[in-house]
């Protein structure tokens, strides 16, 4: 597909839904955080103040910071009325948190597709109150780049024209899910930037960044990465449990052969075996054998078991790995 997909994604959203509700803190530097800082404004970030920062690292760096306790339900309400106005308007909607989704329009072509996202960010300020920006691209990838750098309160529209320039820029270090181990493996084969990815085989890029990651890069770099916007899947979770004493890795693998099987990918394994239950976190989410298999090892053992092990929190395949917490 070629049409234009937008990513939407609501500017410092924590904050934006505590400004809207109390605008005496409209242009302030405003953090919201309990201990540590979930979203700061960007007035509190031009001061050096961002999410993860200690309260008192926080204060140190703002003494006029203006700190509000997290409003959870507040913003579960944002978010809920924020999808509704958008799946109301939209063909397909593929959430990627509470506060951004990418999202296909009904009969949107390129050139009607600048102000066609002015349009939706109008009325989403004008009827929630909030302040979105909106990257346009071919793929979601190049959306999400455009919405980046549209922040805050921008339109960036890549179009097909401005596409090769754009991904050929791309830092390798830019892209979502790339860790330092990964970083450093392309740059020692003096890969940096994505247009000197594009020589190289998806074999070769395998072989340096593992299969999932050497993959996506191969996409990346010959322009065939994700365009299909697709919604939430109903199902929420995969488990797996025999009644004969069965080995981890093997319990591992099946829930690996089912994601991909759904082109699914989880977030979190979870163990339990009689009344105890563990869990491990995925930063980025995973449907990667090894990753699964070594982390239920590491929570039931390397051996036989009658422990069940399940995943949730099941994303879409391919969808760009991000932080938790919705920071931006
Ligand atoms: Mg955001």
């Amino acid at each position: 597909m070629t049409g234009p997909i937008l990513h939407l994604d609501v500017d410092a959203f924590f904050v934006a839904v505590d400004v809207r509700d109390d605008p005496g803190l409209a242009g302030l530097p405003v953090a919201v955080a309990d201990r540590v800082v979930a979203c700061a404004s960007y007035q509190a970030r031009d001061r050096g103040v961002h999410a993860g920062m200690t309260v008192p690292q926080a204060y140190r760096a703002c003494p006029r910071l203006v700190v509000t306790p997290p409003r959870m339900a507040a913003y579960q309400h944002a978010s809920k009325e924020l999808f509704a106005l958008v799946d109301d308007r939209a063909e397909a909607v593929q959430p990627g948190s509470v506060e951004e989704a990418f999202v296909r329009l009904p009969g949107l072509t390129w050139p009607d597709a600048e102000t066609t996202a002015r349009d939706l960010q109008h009325e989403i300020r004008a009827t929630l109150g909030l302040p979105v920006s909106i990257g346009v691209g071919r793929t979601k990838l190049i959306a999400k780049l455009a919405s980046r750098a549209a922040k805050p309160g921008g339109v960036v529209v890549t179009d097909l024209a401005d596409e090769p320039q754009v991904r050929g820029a791309l830092r390798v270090d830019e892209l979502w899910g790339i860790g330092p181990v990964t970083r450093d493996r392309l740059a020692d084969a003096g890969l940096h930037a994505v247009a000197g990815l594009r020589h190289w085989s998806a074999a070769a890029l395998v072989e340096i960044a593992g299969t999932a990651m050497g993959r996506r890069l191969h996409q990346i770099a010959t322009g065939t990465d994700d365009t299909d916007v697709r919604p939430l899947p109903p199902r929420r979770s995969f488990s797996v449990q025999r009644s004969a004493p069965t080995h981890t890795r093997e319990l591992a693998a099946e829930l690996a052969r089912r994601l991909r099987a759904e082109r699914l990918t989880c977030r979190t394994l979870h163990v339990r075996l009689g009344g105890r239950k563990v869990k491990v976190r995925f930063d980025p989410p995973t449907n990667d054998p090894r990753r699964l298999t070594e982390a239920a090892v590491r929570l039931a053992g390397d051996h036989k078991t009658t422990a069940a092990l399940m995943v949730t929190d099941l994303r879409p395949e391919d969808r760009p790995a991000q932080p938790p917490l919705p920071g931006l």
